[in-house]
This record gives structure tokens, C-alpha cells and sequence, in this order.
């Protein structure tokens, strides 16, 4: 997927507009099933809420990918990519039980993490196989926003509560066929990531029945170049080892399953947008793009850094840019960015705009939701449309005043 490529879409289907190449998809993909080839059974779960375009999903499944879940609408969306329901797990948290029993007629895998629901739904479905999500209390990564292993996370079930996860299991005669852990994006240790994964073969000793370990996701991309990642290779030599190790032990062949989001699609990603304005004021020079926090909220809210390039002019002297948006709210995208001299009507693109980009915009301002792209064997695909007007007001009720 070259610039030129790359403009070619932004003429052809306007801007703002995501684009997806799918063999950077593939390659991650590879990479990940490579550094895990001396497990017999690996599962990889797409994490669907990262990017949750259909067709996306189905390039996914193309490659042998199952679905993790956080939703029962996103359920929906992997079994209309036509992902077979014992290729998902379904992983919520804070759900209502109603909510749950939908997804048990799906008849996709449950993954329940908290011991109220555990206990409700083993008391009403004990012959329904369920796993849980075992907070290991480990920090991943330096971010307590994309960290969910630590003490005070909402997520997963205290390994502290180990006793009381085993007396509901008895009590209700409930199934326990895996167990899982997601200690949160951004694994900068592997060592910190193997001990988390101790704990977590600890905790499968005491269920019998077990049938796969799911370790859940965090693996760090690069956001500009030297930017440290996840060493997947090394991890996957490490974890790998331990893990036929710990089958030995168990005393029967698990499967090792993992749910990466931003790994396979974040690098995928460009978000092309034009530049309205170039506004010098006293202190910095805007570049003022057709869009916002209401396309790409990243920046503004976890911080995050995506790399900007001026693909119109490459070649440019570089000067430092504010880049910003649209919107009537301070929007933000990057500060004092070096970037190849702009003219009003120069398309930028945004790397790492795979993952939590689109799946995240909203129409604030009343905007319109960007098309996506699909970039397949050399040619763009759109996968879907840009909103409508018809769009922002389907839902909306005009009452008679
Ligand atoms: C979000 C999420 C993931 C994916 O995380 P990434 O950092 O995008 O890889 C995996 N598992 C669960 C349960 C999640 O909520």
C-alpha cells in the first residue's frame, strides 16, 4: 500500500477515511501463530471490539482466527462473519445474567468474571461449560488506564477468591472447561507477563476438566520507529515451553489460547484526512483537518501518539505543526509535530489506525461516521459507506410540540 495508493482512496471515496491492509493483518497473524508453533493446540481470538468491520472479521476467519467478545452485539458480528459459535468466547464484564443466557443459546463459550453471576448462572446451568477470568493482581505496562490486572481493576475474579470460586464449582456442580486471564494492553516485561502466567497455572491445577488457558492479550506495537514492542518471538519460545511443561503435568494436551486486538490490526491502519486550514497564530502553526475526537479519540484520550505524514507533499521542508481538528472542542491530535510542509488540501495520514480507532468514533458535532477500506490483493475495497444525513436521524423522534 503505497502513498500513492493511498491517495488514490481519498480521491476515489473522499475524506475522512480508514484503510486496512490486509496482508500487514496476515503477516501479524503469522507472526503470532510462528512464535507459538511448538504448542499442538494454539487458538488465536481476534479481539473484535479493536475493529469490528464484518469484513475485517471475515479476513480474520479467513486465516483460521476465532472471536473474542465483550458484547452480545459483538457475538452477533462474529457469527454474521460466520464464525462457527465454538470459535467464540464471549468475554463481559459487569453484564446482566439475561444478557449472558442469550449468548449460552448462541452457543458460543462463556467466560464469567465475577463470582455473583458464577454463582447464578452454575445454580441454573451446571452442565453449561464456563470459564473464568482470573485476575492475577500483576501489573502489565505503566498505564493504570490500559492496565486491568492490577488491585483495583474491575475486571476478573481475585485469585485471592480461589476458595470461594472452588466452593460454587461444588456447590453447583458447575463445569469449569478453561481459565483466563487479560492483564491489560501494553506488555513491556515478558518476565512480568511469564509470572502472571504462573499464577495462572496455579489456579488450573485446582479444575480438572479444564480444556484450553486463555492468556488473554497486551501485546504492545510499535507507534513510531524504535519504539519498543512485545518481543512475540521470545514470549512465544518462553511461554510456549512452560506451557507443554504445565500439559505434562495436567496430564492431558490443553489448548493455549490468546485474544490480541491492536497485534493483528493497529499497524493495518491509516486514517487519511485533509487538511481545511493552516492557521499560523503567535505561538504555533494549526493544521486544521476535516475531522476530530469524534474519529480518532486516541490522542485525546489515553494520550496515545500516531504517527502523521504528509503524503500529498513527502518531500517538503519539515516544519513543526499543531495537527487539530474540526470540532468545537479542544480536539487535539499532536503537538509540535514535524511534519513535511503542509498546504490547505494536502491529505495526512495517521499510522496505528487499526485498533480502537473506528470502533471508538461517534458522530459528535453531529458529524458523519468515516468510510473503511479494505486494502486487498492490491485493490481498495470499501467496507463502509460514509454516513448520511438519514443516518444521524433514523433513530431520532420528531414529537409534535
Ligand atoms: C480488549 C481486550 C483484548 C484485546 O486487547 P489488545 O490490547 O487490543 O490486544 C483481549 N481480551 C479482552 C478480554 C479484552 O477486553
Amino acid at each position: 500500500m503505497t502513498n500513492q495508493d493511498l491517495l488514490a482512496i481519498a480521491r476515489e471515496f473522499g475524506s475522512p477515511v480508514y484503510v486496512y491492509d490486509a496482508q500487514k493483518m496476515a503477516g501479524q497473524y503469522k507472526r503470532l501463530q510462528d512464535a507459538f508453533k511448538k504448542v499442538k493446540q494454539v487458538k488465536i481470538n481476534y479481539a473484535v471490539k479493536a475493529l469490528s468491520n464484518i469484513s475485517v472479521l471475515k479476513y480474520l476467519k479467513s486465516l483460521g482466527a476465532g472471536m473474542d467478545t465483550v458484547s452480545i452485539q459483538e457475538v452477533r458480528l462474529a457469527l454474521e462473519a460466520g464464525t462457527a459459535p465454538e470459535d467464540i468466547i464471549y468475554t463481559p464484564n459487569g453484564v446482566s445474567l439475561e444478557e449472558i443466557e442469550t449468548a449460552v443459546t448462541l452457543g458460543v463459550q462463556i467466560n464469567i468474571d465475577n463470582l455473583s453471576i458464577l454463582e447464578q448462572f452454575g445454580a441454573k446451568y451446571p452442565s453449561v461449560p464456563v470459564c473464568i477470568r482470573i485476575n492475577p493482581h500483576v501489573m502489565a505496562g505503566g498505564n493504570t488506564n490500559i492496565s486491568v490486572g492490577h488491585i483495583d481493576s474491575k475486571f476478573g475474579i481475585s485469585i485471592h477468591q480461589l476458595p470461594h470460586i472452588n466452593r460454587i464449582v461444588e456447590n453447583t456442580g458447575m463445569r469449569i472447561n478453561g481459565i483466563h486471564m487479560h492483564t491489560g494492553s501494553d506488555i513491556l516485561d515478558i518476565d512480568v507477563f511469564l509470572y502472571a502466567s504462573e499464577i495462572l497455572f496455579d489456579t488450573a491445577k485446582h479444575f480438572s476438566e479444564l480444556e484450553f488457558i486463555d492468556f488473554g492479550s497486551g501485546f504492545k506495537v510499535p507507534y513510531k520507529e524504535g519504539d519498543i514492542e512485545t518481543n512475540v518471538e521470545e514470549m512465544g519460545k518462553k511461554l510456549s515451553k512452560r506451557f507443554n511443561e504445565f500439559c505434562k503435568e495436567y496430564g492431558k494436551e490443553l489448548t493455549l489460547a490468546f485474544e490480541p486486538g491492536k497485534f493483528l490490526v493497529s499497524e493495518a491502519g491509516k486514517f487519511l484526512v485533509q487538511v481545511n486550514v493552516v492557521k499560523q497564530t503567535t505561538s504555533t502553526v494549526f493544521a486544521q483537518v476535516d475531522s476530530g475526537f469524534n474519529h480518532l479519540i486516541r490522542p485525546m484520550l489515553y494520550g496515545s501518539r500516531h504517527e502523521i505524514a504528509n503524503i500529498s507533499h513527502t518531500n517538503g521542508r519539515e516544519r513543526f505543526y499543531s495537527v487539530v481538528g474540526y470540532i468545537c472542542e479542544t480536539d487535539t491530535f499532536a503537538n509540535n509535530r514535524r511534519i513535511s510542509e503542509i498546504s490547505e488540501g494536502d491529505i495526512l495520514a495517521f499510522s496505528n489506525a487499526g485498533a480502537y480507532c473506528f470502533s471508538m468514533a461517534s458522530n459528535y458535532n453531529s458529524r458523519y461516521r468515516p468510510a473503511e477500506v479494505l486494502w486487498y490483493n492490491d485493490k481498495a475495497h470499501l467496507i463502509r459507506k460514509r454516513e448520511t444525513f438519514d443516518d444521524l436521524i433514523k433513530n431520532q423522534v420528531a414529537v409534535a410540540l
